[in-house]
């Protein structure tokens, strides 16, 4: 029997970035697998850097890192929570990447003598990808970067252009997602920019098939098909996207505007009907979670650019799935609690006051670190849960050694290189190493837990594997002394040598991972790290509110006691209540 061909969807953005391509596309994929569809995404990103891994968090948020290793775009993060399959390098290519593989063609000789250009070289370079990607799978959706219209989208543009007559005009689909702005002093919806989006598409040969509309408000039905006929796409194509309280409903939201069959059909693709079931069970814990709200209090250093813990956001989220609570997250500026700790004043009891349990994520370089570190000393005090994700980690093993291991100038070579208890310290493979780009510990690595050890339960087995994108490790010299002051190192790499889990055996929950269990987090299959860590978060909460019904009870016990003794002075009973 012949296999039947890969379908392309091409998905492209227009009149303003940021409109959410990377959920459209991470939705439509799952929707596309719930009929039983064998479904992939490609994020085709023109910059030129060959990777996000030497972005800066404020120019790009999270890096997301794949299990073989890759530092990618965090759409992919998004594609994998809505599929079932995982992501590799071949899911994220920039223009950086296909020049440099390009160039290195040309240096080899691989064109013969030819004049290297845009068109065919690069354009049949980007088609090389997709196609070698889509193989295996029934749809291979592709999500071009940035914003039609933008120089550098030009070339991606006219790949994906001819790949309809490369392939077969009906195995192509190109859908197109724009804004349709609320003009409140107008009361009115606009169509207009969706209108000159449109026109900038066609101008280099794309005609859409579907429009897909961002919108804070409903589109009515008479703008839709005013957007249909301006812009030549059937009138049932024209699909509105409107803001959603939590991104998981969006499946069911396009599925509810008939955006998968449309697809479908268009595609002449025959499938079974949609399971939607899973998407509607997270549905309704959103909507009425029965364990009520935990607050998570996440002291880190880009507290206003949440994008930059964005599935470390959604961990939390499956986690409070899965435990049918929702989960807000607070967070706490790390320079900000350094100041709180100088001051005599403020106590960390009051910034702390209103979470149910602390985190510190991932991250890099000295700033806040003493912040970071205060905090951890504060949840470990008193009994907060705990989680420290890499740096993290590494804060933690700074914090014990400092507070209960008598090495009270304790840190790491990355902040202080000439530290005289460098407990962290840098990995001998790192010590080399004088490139940034791809050159940290990457990708999945095995850890092997205790037995009977708190992560040891969690996971359920005795050997993990988990994604890393770290420099620095726990200085193995020091590992005795901690041991012998109580940190447990319940994880570590099979050959023993690297640290990979430490926990605390007296503290209600107190872990900390080199590894970043939140890109394996699906809200379909959360991670189990995250689940416990959020009933511990739960359990606090409920302890807290015990205590705090113990104390009203006290408290009221007593006024009550004392309006009796008041009373009874007055009858001259006072001597018989005790
Ligand atoms: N900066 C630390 C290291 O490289 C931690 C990295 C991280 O948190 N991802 O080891």
């Amino acid at each position: 029997m012949q296999a039947r061909p890969t379908k392309y969807i091409f998905v492209t953005g227009g009149v303003v970035s940021s409109l959410g391509k990377g959920l459209t596309c991470a939705s439509l994929g799952a929707l596309l697998e719930s009929r039983g569809l064998r479904v992939t995404i490609c994020k085709l990103d023109p910059y030129l850097n060959v990777d996000p891994g030497t972005m800066s968090p404020f120019q790009h948020g999270e890096v997301f890192v794949t299990d073989d290793g890759a530092e990618t775009d965090l759409d992919l993060g998004h594609y994998e929570r809505f599929l079932s399959g995982n992501m590799s390098k071949a899911n994220n290519f920039t223009a950086g990447q296909v020049y440099e593989t390009v160039i290195k063609n040309e240096r080899k000789g691989d064109y013969l003598g030819g004049t290297v250009q845009v068109i065919p070289h690069v354009t049949d370079e980007i088609k090389k990808r997709i196609i070698e990607l889509g193989k295996n799978f029934d749809i291979c959706i592709g999500e071009i970067g940035g914003t039609v219209g933008d120089i550098e989208g030009l070339p991606f543009l006219e790949a994906i252009r001819q790949f309809r007559s490369d392939v077969g005009r009906e195995n192509v689909l190109y859908v197109h997602l724009t804004l349709v702005p609320y003009l409140k002093a107008a009361s009115e919806i606009k169509t207009k920019p969706t209108q000159h989006s449109v026109k900038e598409l066609t101008n280099v040969g794309i005609q859409p098939d579907l429009i897909v509309l961002r919108s804070e408000v409903d589109v009515d039905k008479k703008s839709k098909d005013k957007i249909a006929s301006f812009c030549n796409v059937d009138m049932d194509c024209v699909i509105t996207a409107p803001d959603v309280g939590n991104i998981y409903e969006l499946p069911l939201v396009l599925h509810k505007d008939g955006f998968d069959n449309r697809i479908c059909e268009k595609l002449n693709i025959w499938t079974g009907r949609p399971d939607l079931k899973p998407w509607e069970n997270i549905r309704s814990v959103l909507e009425s979670p029965t364990n009520g709200h935990i607050t998570i209090g996440m002291v880190g250093k880009y507290v206003d650019l949440t994008e930059s813990y964005k599935s470390l956001n959604e961990a939390l989220q499956h986690g409070g799935f899965k435990n049918a609570c929702k989960v807000d997250i607070k967070y706490f500026d790390s320079e900000e609690i350094e100041k709180i700790k100088i001051d005599k004043n403020k106590s960390l009891s009051e910034t702390f006051s209103g979470v149910d349990a602390i985190l510190i994520p991932g991250g890099f370089g000295k700033r806040g670190s003493e912040g970071k570190i205060a905090s951890i000393n504060y949840a470990r005090k008193n009994g907060i849960p705990f989680l420290g994700i890499c740096l993290g980690l590494q804060m933690a093993v700074i914090e014990y050694a400092r507070n209960e291991a008598d090495l009270v100038d304790a840190s790491s070579t990355e902040f202080d290189k000439l530290s005289k208890n460098p407990v962290i310290h840098l990995m001998e493979d790192q010590k080399d190493v004088d490139n940034l780009g791809g050159t940290m510990r990457l990708g999945k690595y095995p850890c092997v837990l205790k037995a009977g050890s708190k992560v040891g339960i969690i996971y359920g087995k005795s050997q993990i594997s988990e994604r890393h994108r770290h420099r620095w490790e726990v200085n193995n010299s020091y590992r005795e002394i901690l041991s012998k002051a109580g940190l447990v190192f319940s994880g570590t790499s099979p050959d023993d040598h690297l640290v990979e889990v430490i926990e605390l055996i007296d503290h209600p929950w107190f872990v900390g991972v080199q590894y970043h269990p939140e890109f394996q987090s699906r809200p379909l299959n959360p991670h189990p790290l995250f689940v416990s860590y959020i009933k511990a978060a739960l359990d606090f909460r409920n302890s807290k509110k015990s205590v705090q019904k113990d104390s009203i009870v006290k408290q009221e016990r007593t006024e009550l006691k004392d309006e009796i003794i008041n009373n009874s002075k007055i009858v001259g009973l006072a001597s018989s209540i005790n």
